[in-house]
């Protein structure tokens, strides 16, 4: 016997009563009653680069985007991409999202969106365009970093906490992008190939989670196609899926210069069109945007009909007044500055860093004491790098921003010598992204740079290299792809030559994106790894290594040994030819890849250490019917040694037998404890049916079979430390 259960589209209706939903139809129609076509136009597409336009006599405003997923980009011309140097909109610069995923920490992404929401608020902003919930497919993509995971679950674990947390704050989330953009390459004409059940399974619930669970006020279609349309102006996606499955009734606004066409897009579900390269003199032409002049010609003569437009107006008008904004005062924004990086949005920023490090190799050498050491030497780019203003649309304008350099020089103070020498210089290659490929061409001081660098690194007692990836292109930077998941700079051999040079070195790496290690990674006495993690990271950085912090991130994407071992490239399809990608690999994403076929990893999803360990004890399963099918899973998690430490604890589930393929072992459930030395706490987890279903496409339905199901319960996705498993029968 088998039970099908359909997404619940109606769980987005539910988080409003009926009567606020009568009353919002109200405003709604009386004010689309009263609009003219001209107007109506004029709300469907940009008139400056981050807002769309408004109707002034009826109270209806311009409406107000800000990028981006950690923190609120800088003040801009209307026309056009510069700065206007304002001195009051610095703002927190958080850490990026595959940071914040790393903390496996769902409260943190609540305070993350609340500091986000009222920076958006402070600086006038009505949506803020993030968060960015693709899947990492590919690790070359060079959104990587901006993304949260290859994990669906985890993804829309943490996107939901993030949105709440915005649009408490009167602010809309604008999850993005929607969907399957996972590359760069050809990013705007390739076309995403894939089946129906690994859109559900794979690319689709963080999305739905956003929207379902979190209310998500509005979604941006990707840059790419799907299935041979862009994502703008596909029906499928935006019609069938987004507006129909799952139910959405708010706004779909377009990437910025993702729209290619009016007529397709308009009758597709895309409401407002922003950021279309159409210039005249050099500048932004606005009413010639697709959705502007262009558009209002195909309603006159009838291609279009004019409830098209309605229908978006409605959408646009709906987010407004479930953010109040009609015929409401502006958004405050007197004494901007001091809204904008308080102290407690500091705080929230520094949390999120400490809990996003992941120490991935520990021979017993950290934590550091730091009186023991006189001399240290610092190496490599990173340590003195600031990366806020890079990255692509997400770049910022940070109140300020610790390097690891000068995190280390605060901690230790002016006793310990620092000497650093960065061993190479940035930008000495030359990414030709026409080829996808770095040139050969190198600083010709390269030589004298490792020489240095070795030097100093023999001359001192301790060496602490902070290297890694950066935000130029090529590297973790929107709009190109990386060559290879090779550390750049020929750090390798640098690295080499400092370990060489003395043994005493941890190594940083600064990556958002998984990298191959190279030899001296059999050797190195630790090593440790962090995304771009924002304004306090130095400081953070500094208090990981020398214990004032004990690192709990773990690993939301796997870092295989090499790039052949990744799904896309051992049974996929990367970069796709033809203008098409097909993701052959399906629902074999990421570890789901990797423990079905047997592929060991060089670190997997959900692997990070501590400076302490945890013991995992009495696994406990019932079932509970209350409300609704579900299991009871807990445990309990024992801190074992000396210091303080935060521990995520995950729960695969395995179907045994089943009439689908499915993956070895699926994420369902993590919680993240902190105990003191010898404290334990019982953590819960509840399995629904959703978390033992696959989606049977024929059917168009989530299936969970009746049957055995296995459960791991675990420090990663290899380390399992419980086992337990019942049966499920459906009633
Ligand atoms: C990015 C979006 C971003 C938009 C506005 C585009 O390049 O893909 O994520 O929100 O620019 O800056």
């Amino acid at each position: 016997m088998r039970r099908m259960f359909l997404i619940s589209s109606l769980m987005l209706l539910a988080v409003m009563s009926c009567s606020e939903r009568q009353r919002e139809d109200r405003v709604v129609e009386r004010l689309l009653s009263q609009l003219t076509l001209e107007e109506k136009i004029g709300m469907v597409h940009a008139n400056t680069m981050f807002s769309s336009g408004g109707v002034e006599r009826l109270g209806i405003p311009s409406l107000k985007y800000t990028d981006g997923p950690h923190g609120v980009r800088w003040e801009s011309v209307d026309n056009g991409w510069k700065s206007l140097e304002w001195g009051n909109d610095a703002c927190t610069y958080l850490p990026a999202l595959s940071a914040l995923t790393a903390t496996w920490n769902r409260d943190l992404a609540r305070q993350y969106g609340e500091v986000l929401g009222e920076e958006c608020k402070a600086r006038g902003k009505h949506v803020n365009l993030a968060p960015g919930v693709n899947i990492n497919r590919t690790v070359l993509n060079g959104r990587t970093w901006e993304y949260m995971s290859e994990d669906p679950y985890i993804s829309a674990e943490m996107a939901v906490p993030y949105i709440q947390g915005v649009q408490s704050k009167g602010v809309a989330s604008c999850v993005k992008h929607f969907a399957l953009n996972s590359q760069a390459w050809h990013q705007y004409t390739i076309s995403s190939e894939v089946d129906d059940r690994t859109m559900h399974e794979i690319y689709m619930p963080a999305f739905e989670a956003a929207i379902c669970r979190a209310g998500a006020m509005a979604v941006m279609p990707a840059y790419n196609k799907v299935r041979g349309k862009w994502c703008s102006e596909s029906r499928w996606l935006l019609d069938t899926l987004l507006r129909g499955e799952l139910g959405f009734d708010g706004l779909v606004v377009s990437d910025w210069n993702g729209v290619h066409n009016t007529v397709e897009t308009a009758l597709a579900g895309t409401d407002v069109e922003m950021g279309t390269a159409i210039k005249e003199n050099g500048l932004y032409a606005f009413d010639k945007y697709y959705f502007a002049n262009p558009l209002l010609e195909k309603i006159k003569d009838g291609t279009v009909p004019e409830s098209v437009l309605d229908e978006k107006v409605r959408n646009i008008l709906r987010l407004m007044h479930r953010l109040d904004l009609i015929g409401a005062e502006p958004y405050d924004t007197t004494g901007m500055a001091s809204r904008l990086a308080t102290p407690a949005h500091v705080e929230v920023a520094r949390k999120v860093a400490e809990e996003s490090v992941v120490l991935l190799k520990n021979d017993c050498f950290l934590p550091l004491n730091p009186n023991q050491y006189n001399r240290i030497a610092v190496i490599g780019a990173n340590a003195d790098q600031v990366f806020a203003h890079g990255g692509g649309s997400t770049k910022l304008k940070a109140k300020y921003e610790v390097t690891p350099l000068q995190g280390l020089k605060n901690l230790l103070g002016p006793d310990v010598v620092i000497d650093y020498a960065p061993g190479y210089k940035l930008r000495n290659k030359q990414y030709v992204a026409a080829y996808h490929k770095f040139t050969d061409e190198f600083d010709m001081s390269w030589p004298e740079m490792v020489e240095e660098a070795v030097q100093k690194a023999a001359a001192a007692d301790l060496v602490i290299y902070v290297g890694g990836l950066t935000h130029e292109h090529g590297m973790d930077c929107e709009g190109y792809d990386r060559p290879d998941m090779k550390l750049p700079y020929r750090q390798d051999e640098l690295i080499s030559a400092v370990m060489e040079a003395n043994p005493n070195t941890v190594v940083v790496l600064m990556a958002g994106s998984p990298v191959e290690l190279g030899e001296w990674h059999e050797s190195a006495r630790a090593l440790v790894n962090c995304s771009f993690i924002g304004m306090e990271g130095g400081n953070v950085l500094a208090d990981v290594l020398f214990g004032n912090v004990n690192p709990s991130g773990k690993l939301t994407t796997t870092w295989s040994m090499k790039l052949s071992d990744m799904p896309d490239h051992a049974i996929g399809e990367y970069p796709g030819a033809d203008e098409k990608v097909h993701f052959n690999e399906g629902i074999m994403v990421g570890y789901r890849y990797f423990d079905t076929y047997g592929v060991v990893p060089m670190y997997e999803f959900g692997y990070g250490l501590s400076y302490t360990d945890f013991e995992y004890s009495d696994l406990e399963m019932e079932p509970v019917w209350k409300d609704g099918s579900r299991y009871k899973l807990s445990f309990k998690v024992t801190n074992i040694g000396e210091v303080k430490g935060k521990e995520s604890a995950q729960v695969y589930v395995r179907q045994n037998e089943s009439s689908a393929v499915r993956p070895y072992k699926e994420l369902k459930g993590f919680d993240k404890v902190e105990l003191l030395p010898g404290e334990t706490k019982q953590v819960t987890v509840y399995l629904d049916r959703r978390s033992l279903s696959w989606y049977d496409a024929q059917k168009k339905a989530w299936v969970a079979e009746d049957g055995m199901y296995s459960v791991f319960v675990g420090a990663s996705s290899r380390d399992v430390r419980l086992n337990g498993g019942f049966e499920y029968i459906n009633h």
